[in-house]
């Protein structure tokens, strides 16, 4: 066991008045419950985080490899290679607009988000202070969760971005921020991007599909028919929630992505449930799609209602296996 992890046991076990061997016990068991995703010393800090131990001087003294940063802490720093940027983009609070950019950190160790807001997201992404490809040493940030339950880390009041003591050297995977990224694991979208993710069909949410608009104006049709146009018409949108493995995403398909993915168009499957209101059926045909490998290419957007982000399809993709082949290939 190494000091940083023996200092932090000893802490644990003076506050909570236990023997530290029993520390230790429960710093490996965590360790093995994230079967090696984190190392000893960011097992400590999950161990202190659960039984309520402020680890904040021990955090500030040292810097953490990325994949020891825990939500929760106070007070992380971390050297990382910016590998993607996303932003910066508006949205609308209470007292006005914000901003929010989000850089996707990577050290040796693994990848981390790093959002910042408003006036540090002007300074330093629209200013282009820093860019992809650049080491960016992160001090003193504070460290959230956000909508995965992912670590995601944060500048707050005391932290800081410096230029780091020397350049990170590793590979990144250069994507430029905006356009189509190409495949994207389902952890390493953000809201904003466009991608393309390969998963597995884990859920379906087919519940009311249908929605009415009024085919002159576009407008949603809350009634029987368009008040102004007096017309409606009848679509359907279907939300699947795909996995490949890095996470899932709930992912939207709307009229003829929704018709696309079923195999059942809009008109049959409104005959089908009895205008909606018989949804067994429907909703057993969808069950099909369980299990099922989708390829889809959408946007990514924040679901303000759900508090997550959710995948707006543009197309689906078929599953080449040729093609998928060389993708993995050319990524190895
Ligand atoms: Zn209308």
């Amino acid at each position: 066991m190494n000091e940083d992890v023996k200092k932090l046991a000893e802490k644990i076990a003076e506050e909570k008045n236990i023997e530290i061997d029993k520390v230790v016990e429960k710093i490996e068991k965590k360790e093995q419950e994230y079967s090696g995703l984190i190392s000893k010393e960011g097992a400590a800090h999950i161990v202190a985080k659960e039984e309520g131990i402020e680890l904040m001087d021990e955090e500030s003294s040292g810097e953490l490899e990325i994949k020891n940063v825990v939500s929760g802490m106070n007070s992380a720093t971390i050297t990382g290679k910016i590998q993607n940027i996303f932003g910066p983009r508006e949205f609308e609070k209470d007292d006005g607009k914000g901003k929010v950019a989000n850089l996707v950190l990577r050290d040796r160790t693994g990848t981390i988000r790093f959002s910042l807001w408003n006036e540090e997201a002007e300074r330093l992404v629209e200013e282009e202070r820093v860019g992809v490809g650049d080491t960016i040493r992160v001090e003193n940030g504070y460290v959230t969760e956000d909508n995965r339950g992912e670590p995601e880390i944060r500048l707050g009041r005391s932290g800081k971005v410096k230029e780091p003591e020397e350049e990170l050297d590793i590979e990144i995977e250069s994507k430029s921020s905006g356009n189509n990224q190409g495949r994207v694991k389902i952890s390493n979208l953000v809201p904003g991007q466009n991608g393309e993710i390969r998963g597995t069909v884990v859920n379906i949410f087919s519940k009311s599909p249908f929605y009415k608009t009024c085919p002159e104006c576009e407008e949603r049709v809350e009634g029987d028919e368009c008040e102004e146009c007096g017309e409606v018409k009848i679509n359907m949108a279907l939300s699947i929630v795909l996995d490949d493995g890095s996470g899932s995403i709930r992912c939207v398909f709307f009229r003829d992505q929704a018709e696309e993915v079923t195999g059942i168009d809009t008109d049959e499957a409104w005959d089908m449930t009895e205008n909606g209101e018989k949804m067994d059926g429907f909703i057993e045909k969808c069950d099909e799609l369980l299990g099922r490998e989708l390829i889809v290419e959408g946007r990514v957007k924040m679901n303000d209602f759900f508090g997550m982000p959710e995948l707006l399809v543009n197309s689906i993709g078929e599953v080449d296996t040729s093609k998928e082949i060389e993708m993995v290939l050319k990524s190895v």
